[in-house]
């Protein structure tokens, strides 16, 4: 039973507004919505998560979904990167909630986007800024920077090694939430079956699926592929490179199913070419009892023991993916599984969650 620390509190959710929740173009930052949504409902809040239409969720959660075009994902280096037109989803939920605003006791925001940010200088509601990926922009930076100063904790970061990316960030102005799994949710297996590897994520440039696949093709290993194809375009063009020998693509599958099959694969092969800030599916795959061949990047390097619960290369090098392969045999699985139990329990993620919307309350 939890305590109901946040019982009459009434909280509005921004969602990230790249996607309608439970599309899985926005990644995991889909689940922290619903994740933070679920716990502070059980605290005792009134919780309504603003969020573009089409957005599903399960029925306790209140959603208010609001109209208006998606916004760019701010990773992709498009010319426009980073501006936000006036009629967003995240424009609009803006509007309502501020409309509104006496109606809240605390704004949380996980949309990456400056408008939303630009709302802590003006707002009498409190809001509380949840950072799910590493630094983008230096003017970004700037804002978040000065932010900090000015709202010491009311930004939310998943580790330091995410938080270093940014641009002169005092570490002692953020909140350092960390991750968590619920390890019941995924079970260990203690053997690989058969020589397949998993490869999960957003189908996308930045998540460099493509390292995944000549890394497959010269080990003759099958790569099993789970995720939404976000970029046709780039999907299409890999399909035609490499035969159907090589990989399978599995699609875009509940968390349920893809706990079940992660099991079964010798090593997750994870080639982000951006700044990875987390990886939930690095964590997802450990926990099943399998190690991860990761590419340099933040995530990997605060989530991967190297040598013990996988292996972290350096980025691009598809030759060291296959080489940590040759290797994966000498880890132990049962290593992987107790490193999330030890250090990405959920339920201590989920109070440090709650101790910091508590601790950005008003009054
Ligand atoms: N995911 C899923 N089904 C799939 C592939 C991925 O539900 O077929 C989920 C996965 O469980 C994880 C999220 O998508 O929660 C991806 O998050 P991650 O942090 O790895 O990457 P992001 O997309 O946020 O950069």
């Amino acid at each position: 039973m939890s305590i109901p620390i946040l019982e009459h509190k009434r909280i509005a959710i921004i969602s990230t507004a790249v996607s309608p929740l439970g599309r899985g173009y926005g990644g995991g930052v889909e689940q922290d919505v619903l994740k933070f949504a679920s716990w502070m409902i059980e605290a005792g809040a009134d919780v309504e998560v603003f969020c573009p239409e089409g957005s599903v969720a399960p029925k306790e959660i209140h959603l208010r979904t609001v109209e208006g075009a998606l916004v760019k994902p701010i990773q992709f280096l498009t010319e426009d990167r980073g501006k936000v037109e006036a009629d967003t989803a995240l424009t609009e939920a803006l509007r309502q909630i501020g409309k509104r605003a006496e109606e809240f006791d605390l704004v949380l925001n996980f949309s990456y986007d400056w408008p939303a940010f630009f709302q802590s200088y003006l707002s009498r509601v409190p809001i509380l800024h949840y950072l799910s990926i590493c630094s983008q922009t230096p003017e970004l930076d700037a804002l978040i920077r000065d932010l900090s100063a000015f709202r010491p904790k009311a930004l939310a970061v998943l580790n330091r090694e995410q938080l270093g990316t940014y641009e002169d960030a005092v570490p002692d102005r953020f909140t350092d939430l960390g991750y968590g799994l619920s390890l019941d949710r995924y079970r260990f297996r203690k053997k690989a079956e058969g020589k397949t590897v998993a490869w999960i994520g957003r189908i996308t440039e930045e998540k460099g699926l493509e390292d995944a696949l000549d890394f497959a093709e010269r080990q003759n290993v099958r790569l099993r592929i789970f995720g939404v194809v976000q970029d046709g375009e780039y999907w299409e063009g890999l399909k035609g490179k490499y035969s159907e020998e090589t990989y399978e693509y599995v699609g875009f599958v509940d968390r349920g199913r893809l706990a079940e099959e992660i099991g079964e694969c010798e090593a997750l092969i994870f080639t982000p070419k951006w700044g990875e800030a987390l990886g939930i599916v690095m964590l997802e795959a450990m926990a099943c009892g399998v190690p991860v061949i990761a590419y340099d990047s933040p995530g990997p390097r605060h989530a991967v023991r190297h040598g013990q619960t996988g292996f972290v290369v350096p980025l691009g090098d598809v030759e060291a993916l296959c080489e940590a392969y040759k290797r994966i045999g000498n880890l132990d699985r049962q290593a992987c599984r107790d490193r999330v139990a030890r250090d990405f329990s959920e339920e201590a993620w989920r109070n440090r969650a709650l101790d910091w919307v508590k601790s950005g309350l008003k009054g």
